[in-house]
């Protein structure tokens, strides 16, 4: 803060109080003057996963950037750099000292997996056919004289894409691409950055799974270093074995924590408190219960009810036909339905029906017949609804303020949308940015902002979390939350981070079927019957963390596995 207010800053996300003294001797890189700062470093420990979790902009690219010798760290001396020898002169007596002497010696190579896989396809060193290149970069077979190349195409389900351009591939595709090729290589440090991005509850699952492999089963297995960074912090809980903590404030400066428990780091994320340390860098800390259904004073309104009939939607592309059935459903006012299922399982295509995007098939069979579409039952209800789209591709030209005043003008001088949406979402901050030139997370906090700013009976809010770090993701949860039950208004959401999910929803719609060829979406049911049904075609059980409520996902084949399992329990069992 600046020192003279007593409350927090509204525009400093992060109010360190108590920072550690011994931070200036600690400074591990800086990029320049009032450039970014971090200081320390996590220490990888071989045959172990270590997980970093922070908000975006905290240093965790950099932190890995430096662990794998692409960047040399400065000491903080941008301008005049030390040399390596002062460079371990710094990390003498620490594990890092031999980390980085190896490094340096080329005696161990580091492989990354690049957090914006959306630039892989224009690099020059990755270029062709999927199955080519990771044949080419495959040496783990021949090392450990297995099919690595084979386990790993399965567990990424890469098989079909094979032949086709990585230029062509879509960001999930790209993802587990991009997973799969740091996978089959042979090396000594692997790092994971954000791989989560684009992926659905599944296939972060088996992303889990990848990683993890790498320090299980092989005979290397023990001397290997995995890194990984990871906002959707249910499967950053499930594939670490340690975690540190990043904390400071964004684009100014990082400070590393000592490696914690995994348990033990996350609840320190969640809470803003590090406890070894005593230090609080959050004012609030982020719990959240299973359902925080607000029962409000409804006063004399009466609960809206809707309904949506039956439905089928045949997508076809070429020679691809895609059939989704809908079955009927019912919601209220004042709760979330959040719709869970793999991806290519139709969600996007339900939800825009919903919007009235898109027509079901016996929508547009009836207007063949020539009733009025907009009139018949077959359709959903005439809801006025508003849209959040899973694809955000702004063509507005000019700054945020002036989109916010086009679009949202009302909602904008509202002091409740103000509290409840804006301040929460820092939209303000963004004001004199040019739409254009927003980065993935600014551009969806514009998004949502826009989406819960026009008036609307339904909300449709197609994966939010999207490019958002963690921290923002659970702003973002209750933002979606606290506008729903305030305005006593509908949302429908899809979601693929677990704690979002089960945070947001009130009741659940399951997709089950095969993606990308026929899928069914159930109706609304509730949190425990739905979450059950789902976890149960994933063949994973959750549990609970007792301080903030969180959910765990319970390793497999664990003793809470298994008895969950056998009694059905798949959500919540404690
Ligand atoms: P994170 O991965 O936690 O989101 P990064 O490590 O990518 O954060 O970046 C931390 C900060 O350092 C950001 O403010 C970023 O703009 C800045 N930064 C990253 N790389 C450079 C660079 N090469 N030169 C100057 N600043 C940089
Ligand atoms: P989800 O949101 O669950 O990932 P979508 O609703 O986006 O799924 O898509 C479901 C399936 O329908 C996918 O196989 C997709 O390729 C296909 N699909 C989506 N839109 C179209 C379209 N306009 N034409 C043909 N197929 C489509
Ligand atoms: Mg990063
Ligand atoms: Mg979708």
């Amino acid at each position: 803060g600046c020192g003279i207010c007593v409350k927090k800053c509204p525009f400093e996300a992060i109010n360190i109080i108590n920072l550690p003294k011994d931070l200036e001797r600690n400074t591990t890189h800086r990029f320049g003057p009032n450039a970014f700062k971090l200081h320390r470093l996590p220490t990888p420990r071989p045959g172990q996963v270590l997980g970093l979790v922070g908000t975006n902009g905290i240093g965790k690219s950099t932190a890995l950037k430096i662990l794998s010798g692409k960047c040399k760290p400065n000491l903080g001396r941008y301008e005049h750099p030390p040399d390596w020898e002062e460079i371990l002169v710094h990390f003498r007596g620490s594990e890092l000292q031999n980390y980085f002497t190896q490094i340096l010696e080329d005696k161990m190579k580091a492989t990354i997996k690049p957090q914006y896989v959306d630039a892989i396809p224009r690099s020059a060193n990755v270029k062709g056919a999927v199955g080519d290149i990771l044949k080419q970069r495959d040496d783990r077979s021949a090392a450990e004289e297995r099919d690595v190349l084979g386990w790993a195409v399965r567990e990424a389900e890469l098989g079909h894409l094979l032949q086709r351009d990585v230029k062509v591939l879509s960001g999930g595709e790209l993802q587990r691409f991009a997973i799969a090729v740091c996978a089959v290589q042979l090396s000594d440090v692997y790092m994971f950055d954000e791989p989560s991005s684009y992926l659905d509850v599944k296939q972060r699952l088996t992303a889990a799974h990848m990683i993890r492999e790498i320090v299980e089963s092989s005979k290397d297995a023990d001397r290997r270093y995995v890194l990984v960074v990871e906002h959707d912090l249910a499967v950053l809980d499930y594939l670490s074995d340690f975690v540190c903590v990043l904390y400071g404030s964004p684009g100014a400066y990082g400070v590393v924590t000592m490696p914690f428990s995994v348990r033990q780091g996350i609840n320190a994320f969640l809470a803003g408190f590090i406890p070894t340390e005593n230090l609080r860098f959050r004012e609030d800390s982020l719990t959240f219960k299973v359902s925080e259904r607000a029962e409000a004073d409804r006063g004399d309104d009466v609960m809206k009810s809707y309904s949506y009939p039956a439905m089928t939607r045949t997508q076809t592309r070429g020679s691809d036909k895609f059939i989704l059935h809908v079955e009927k459903g019912e919601f209220t006012d004042s709760e979330i339905i959040v719709l869970l299922g793999e991806n290519g399982t139709g969600k996007t295509t339900f939800v825009r029906m919903l919007a009235g995007l898109q027509k079901s098939d016996e929508q547009e069979k009836l207007e063949a017949e020539g009733y009025d579409y907009e009139a018949s039952l077959a359709g959903v209800p005439d809801l006025n609804v508003s849209y959040k789209p899973q694809k955000i591709a702004p063509k507005f030209n000019g700054s945020t303020r002036e989109l916010i005043h086009k679009r949202i003008r009302e909602a904008y001088v509202h002091p409740q949308f103000q509290s409840d949406v804006m301040k929460p979402l820092n939209v303000e901050a963004l004001f004199d940015n040019e739409v254009q030139k927003l980065s993935g997370g600014e551009l969806q906090r514009l998004a949502i902002t826009l989406a819960l700013g026009k008036p609307a009976d339904v909300y449709l809010i197609d994966e939010p979390s999207a490019y958002l770090d963690s921290e923002q993701r659970i702003n973002c949860a209750k933002v979606i939350k606290r506008f729903i039950m305030h305005s006593k208004k509908t949302a429908f959401v899809v979601e693929h981070d677990f704690i979002m999910a089960t945070y947001l929803a009130d009741r659940v719609v399951v997709y089950h079927g095969e993606p990308g060829v026929e899928a069914t979406a159930t109706s609304p049911q509730s949190l425990l019957t739905g979450m059950n049904q789902f976890l149960k075609s994933l063949e994973v059980t959750f549990r609970r963390d007792p301080v903030n409520f969180r959910p765990r996902i319970n390793k497999k084949g664990s003793q809470k596995d298994q008895e969950q399992k056998k009694n059905g329990n798949y959500f919540f069992y404690d």
